[in-house]
């Protein structure tokens, strides 16, 4: 189980798999930040995955 915070606010996500938190987080951004994906260009998009990946790789494990 890893932990991440999202990037706009103070709610954290725990979850087993890159897939499952990703999911997590879409989901509480589609409700919470819907203005941060709409108004995001490709180029933010990017960089969001990118910041993404490299936050969940390093994500301490948690039991
Ligand atoms: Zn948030």
């Amino acid at each position: 189980m890893k932990k991440l915070k999202c990037y706009d606010c103070e709610v954290t996500f725990q979850a087993e798999t890159r897939e499952e938190i990703l999911d997590a987080l879409y989901t509480h951004y589609m409700k919470d930040h819907n203005e941060v994906i709409t108004g995001a260009s490709e180029e933010e998009k990017k960089a969001w995955m990118v910041q993404f990946e490299k936050d969940w790789s390093e994500a301490e494990n948690v039991a």
